[in-house]
C-alpha cells in the first residue's frame, strides 16, 4: 500500500505542465472557510494539494477563505490548523484572503475602466429573476450600460459607505446570453456593514467568491487550484476574471469528485444542526466524521488518510462505504494495539473450590503477533466476571458457552464447570457458581479432554472499572428512508453506555490510548471523559467484518 496517491488524471496533468514549461514549479494551497469544521471529505481536498506539490517537490499554502464575514468565526480557525497538522501536513505559508481586499477593490475598478464592470441598482431577486434558465437567455439589468464614469463614482461611492446594504452590487460584464448561467453578469461586489474578524470596519464592500478566489490564487502564484467538482462550471469564470484582471501568475484550476461516505453526515450545514441543537456531543463526537470526531473515536490519520488514498482522485463521483474506512482502520492497529480482556456487561463468577485469598499472576503476551511487545501480568482469583452474553441458564441449541453443567475455558486460565445460579428475589440471576480443574491450566500442555467454547474474563478481586461506549452509524440508510431528510434519517440507537471492567494493569491509560478488547474489537480512551479515575473507552470498530478489499 503506498503511502501516497498513485498517479491519476491531476499528477497527469501537472507532469504535463512542468514539461512544457507552462511552469517551473508547483504551488497548491488548501483554502477553508472558517465556518465549521473539517470532516472527511476535506481530507480529500487537503491531501490532494498537499500530495501532489509533495509529489512534484512544491509547496502547498493554506489560506483562509474569509470574505465572508456573516458565516464566519476564529473559532473554526484554530481547529481547522490543529486538524490539519494531526494529519501531518505542514503548510508552506499560512494566508488570508481578507488580506487582498485592497488588491481585489483595485481589480474591480481596473474592469469597471476595461468596460467589463458595472453598478447595478436591481435587487437580488431582480437578478436572479433576470438571469434566465438553462434553455433561456437572460435578460439584460437596466443598469447595464451606465458609463464607466458613473460606474467609477457609483462605485468608490458603495466603498465610502453611502449606500444602504443590499441597494447596490457590482456585476462583471461579461455575457446574458451565455449557455454557462455563471456567466451571465455575476455579481463580484456586495455591501455588507459587518465587522470582519481580520479588517474590522474598514471595509463595507466585500468580493463575491467566484471574483475573490481566482484572485487570491494568482496573487498567491498558485499554479494548479484543485477543488471538488461543483466548481467545474465556475472554471470559465474563473478564467475571465484572471485574464481580465491581467494577473501575472495564470493558474490553472482543476477539479476532482467529491469524497462522500454512506451512513453518515457531512456538510457543514447539517453538522452545524446537530452540534447546535445537542443531537451529538459536540463538532468531536465520536460518531461524526469530522477530523476531531475520527480522532476522537480512536482512527489515526495514518488509516485516515491511506483510506483518502486508496479512494483516489477522479472525476467520478460515488459514495464510499464506510466499511472500507473501517478496514483501514484494523489494519493500522492489528500490529500496534496491544490486546486485552474487557468485560462490557458483568456477570459475576465464583469459583467455590478455589482459595479464598489466593491469587496466581498468569503471564500473556501482549500481542501474539508482535513478540517484542512483551508480557502482562493478568491476576487471577475466585471471583471473576464474564459477559452476561456468554452465559445461559438453559442455552440455545450450538451454545457452547457456559451453562448449569457445562465446561469451558476462561482464557489464559483453567476449565470452569457452571455448577449452581444463584437468583435474586424477583428470579434476576445475580451470580454463577463453578468448580475449576487445577489440571486445566493453560500453557500447561493439559490434553486430558477438550471444551468447545474459550471465554474472556476479568478478575472480580483485581480489576479496573471502566465505561464503554459503543456506537453505531448517525443515520440509517435503505429503502425506507431513502426519501427521508437527514434529521429524520438519525438513529435512534447510535450510542450505548456500558459499564464493565479492565485488567489491573490498565488503570494508567491515557486518553487516545488504543486497545485490542477479546472479541469486541478495538476501543481508544476518550479524551473527554476520561478524568477523576474514571476512564471511558470509545469502540472504534468490531473485528469483523463482511467488507473485503480488492487486492
Ligand atoms: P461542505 O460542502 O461540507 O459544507 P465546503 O465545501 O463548504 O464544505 P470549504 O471550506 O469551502 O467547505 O471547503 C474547502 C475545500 O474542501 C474546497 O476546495 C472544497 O472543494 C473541498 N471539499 C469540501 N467537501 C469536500 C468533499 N466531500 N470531498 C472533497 N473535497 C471537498
Ligand atoms: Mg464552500
Amino acid at each position: 500500500m503506498e503511502n501516497t496517491y498513485s498517479s491519476n488524471f491531476i499528477s497527469t496533468i501537472i507532469e504535463k505542465d512542468l514539461k512544457t514549461g507552462k511552469y517551473k514549479n508547483v504551488i497548491t494551497r488548501f483554502p477553508p472557510e472558517p465556518n465549521g469544521y473539517l470532516h472527511i471529505g476535506h481530507i480529500r481536498a487537503i491531501s490532494a494539494n498537499f500530495e501532489m506539490a509533495k509529489m512534484f517537490n512544491g509547496k502547498t499554502n493554506l489560506r483562509f477563505d474569509d470574505t465572508n464575514p456573516i458565516k464566519e468565526d476564529i473559532e473554526y480557525v484554530d481547529a481547522i490548523k490543529e486538524d490539519i497538522s494531526w494529519l501531518g501536513y505542514k503548510w508552506d505559508i499560512l494566508l488570508w484572503a481578507s488580506s487582498y481586499f485592497e488588491e481585489m477593490y483595485n481589480k474591480a475598478v481596473l474592469l469597471i475602466k476595461k468596460g467589463l464592470a458595472y453598478v447595478d441598482d436591481q435587487t437580488a431577486k431582480e437578478i436572479s429573476e433576470n438571469r434566465g434558465t438553462l434553455t433561456e437567455a437572460g435578460k439584460a439589468s437596466p443598469f447595464r450600460n451606465r458609463t464607466i464614469e458613473e460606474n467609477l463614482d457609483l462605485f468608490e461611492r458603495m466603498k465610502n459607505r453611502e449606500f444602504p446594504e443590499g441597494s447596490k452590487v457590482l456585476r462583471a460584464k461579461i455575457d446574458m446570453a451565455s449557455a454557462n448561467i455563471n456567466m451571465r453578469d455575476p455579481v463580484i461586489y456586495r455591501i455588507a456593514y459587518i465587522t470582519h474578524h481580520n479588517t474590522g470596519n474598514k471595509w463595507c464592500l466585500y468580493p463575491m467568491y467566484d471574483f475573490a478566489h481566482p484572485i487570491e490564487d494568482a496573487i498567491e502564484g498558485i499554479t494548479h487550484s484543485l477543488c471538488s467538482l461543483e466548481f467545474e462550471d465556475h472554471r470559465p469564470l474563473y478564467d475571465w476574471v484572471v485574464r481580465e484582471c491581467v494577473m501575472d501568475c495564470v493558474p490553472t484550476q482543476i477539479e476532482f469528485a467529491k469524497l462522500l461516505l454512506s451512513d453518515t453526515v457531512l456538510s457543514k450545514r447539517n453538522l452545524r444542526k446537530l452540534v447546535e441543537d445537542k443531537i451529538v456531543d459536540g463538532w468531536d463526537d465520536p460518531r461524526l466524521a469530522t477530523i476531531r470526531g475520527l480522532r476522537r473515536r480512536g482512527y489515526t490519520a495514518e488509516a485516515i488518510k491511506k483510506f483518502v488514498f486508496e479512494t483516489g482522485l477522479s472525476k467520478s463521483n460515488g459514495i464510499v462505504d464506510y466499511q472500507q474506512l473501517e478496514y483501514y482502520i484494523r489494519e493500522d492497529l492489528k500490529m500496534k494495539a496491544p490486546r486485552s480482556m474487557a468485560v462490557l456487561k458483568p456477570l459475576k463468577v465464583v469459583i467455590t473450590n478455589y482459595p479464598v485469598g489466593q491469587v496466581e499472576w498468569l503471564d500473556e503476551e501482549i500481542n501474539k503477533e508482535v513478540p517484542e511487545m512483551g508480557c502482562r501480568k493478568i491476576p487471577f482469583s475466585r471471583e471473576v466476571y464474564i459477559e452476561q452474553d456468554d452465559f445461559m441458564e438453559v442455552p440455545i441449541p450450538k451454545y457452547h458457552r457456559l451453562f448449569p453443567g457445562n465446561e469451558v475455558r476462561l482464557a489464559h486460565a483453567y476449565f470452569i464447570k457452571c455448577t449452581e445460579v444463584i437468583k435474586d428475589e424477583t428470579g434476576k440471576i445475580i451470580e454463577v457458581h463453578a468448580t475449576y480443574d487445577p489440571d486445566t491450566k493453560s500453557g500447561t500442555g493439559f490434553t486430558g479432554r477438550k471444551v468447545k467454547g474459550t471465554i474472556h474474563w476479568v478478575d472480580a478481586l483485581h480489576n479496573v472499572s471502566c465505561e464503554f461506549h459503543l456506537f453505531d452509524h448517525l443515520t440509517i440508510e435503505n429503502e425506507e428512508t431513502k426519501e427521508l431528510s437527514f434529521i429524520e434519517k438519525l438513529n435512534p440507537n447510535s450510542k450505548e453506555i456500558l459499564t464493565g471492567y479492565l485488567e489491573e494493569n490498565m488503570k494508567d491509560v491515557k486518553p487516545f490510548d488504543k486497545y485490542q478488547f477479546t472479541r469486541h474489537g478495538y476501543f481508544s480512551v476518550d479524551p473527554k471523559y476520561t478524568k477523576n479515575n474514571k476512564i471511558v473507552f470509545n469502540r472504534i470498530v468490531s473485528l469483523k467484518s463482511s467488507f473485503k478489499i480488492n487486492k
